[in-house]
């Protein structure tokens, strides 16, 4: 399949095979192989484009290469939304393509109950989708650590910036090693995003659809 082609496993290709996803979106077949590849990458891609399986996808096959081997998985892979219902949604996905996989994916958000969300990160987690401000408010409270973290996605990173979130995401670039694989998605590359990018990013590759 195309989606092998690409550099997934035979379990990713399996899945999306499952979800009638015949052949990858543009968005996809550019980003894929760059974030296999390691590299940090700046992507112009609009919703509807198929970005979350863009980033979701190859974060999933790269973390499933090397299993997490206790009963607690350290949180390995962040992807940042702007909204709850983003968080969700983006959640979902990444939860589907890493199933068959034993990929642990979570999400955290505001407004519902704190003392839920901490009971679901007991045993960890390989991929955390999380909003900025109450992913704060957990490691403050140290319910989580970010300290084994291997890659970084900013989903909507202008919108992120449109809701006044650049405070929360300086602190919690605090909580996170600077030795990691970051990749920024967002519709629309304005000024203060290639700002952001400039600070988080090492040497990113560009793509735009
Ligand atoms: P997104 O742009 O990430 O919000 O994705 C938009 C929709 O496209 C979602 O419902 C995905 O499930 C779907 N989708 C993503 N990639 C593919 C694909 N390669 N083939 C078919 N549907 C896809």
């Amino acid at each position: 399949s195309a989606f092998a082609e690409l550099g997934l496993c035979p379990e990713l290709v399996a899945t999306l095979d499952a979800l009638e996803y015949r052949a990858p979106t543009p968005i996809q077949i550019q980003a894929i192989p760059l974030v296999l590849a390691g590299h940090d990458l700046i992507a112009e891609a609009q919703t509807g484009t198929g970005k979350t399986a863009g980033f979701a996808l190859p974060m999933i096959e790269r973390l499933s290469r090397i299993p997490a081997s206790g009963d607690y998985h350290p949180i390995r892979g962040l992807i940042l939304t702007p909204t709850r219902e983003l968080a969700q949604q983006v959640g979902e996905h990444t939860l589907a393509y890493g199933q068959l996989l034993g990929m642990r994916v979570i999400s955290i958000f505001g407004g519902v109950r704190f003392d839920n969300q901490i009971r679901k990160m007991k045993r960890g987690a390989d991929i955390l989708v999380a909003t900025p401000g109450r992913l704060l408010d957990m490691l403050k409270q140290k319910k989580l650590s970010l300290e084994q973290l291997e890659m970084l996605v900013f989903d909507e990173a202008d919108r992120m910036l449109d809701l006044g979130f650049i405070g929360e995401i300086r602190e919690l670039l605090t909580h996170m090693p600077a030795q990691r694989q970051t990749l920024l998605f967002s519709a629309t590359l304005n000024d203060s995003v290639e700002v952001l990018a400039d600070k988080l990013l090492q040497n990113p590759k560009r793509v735009a659809i």
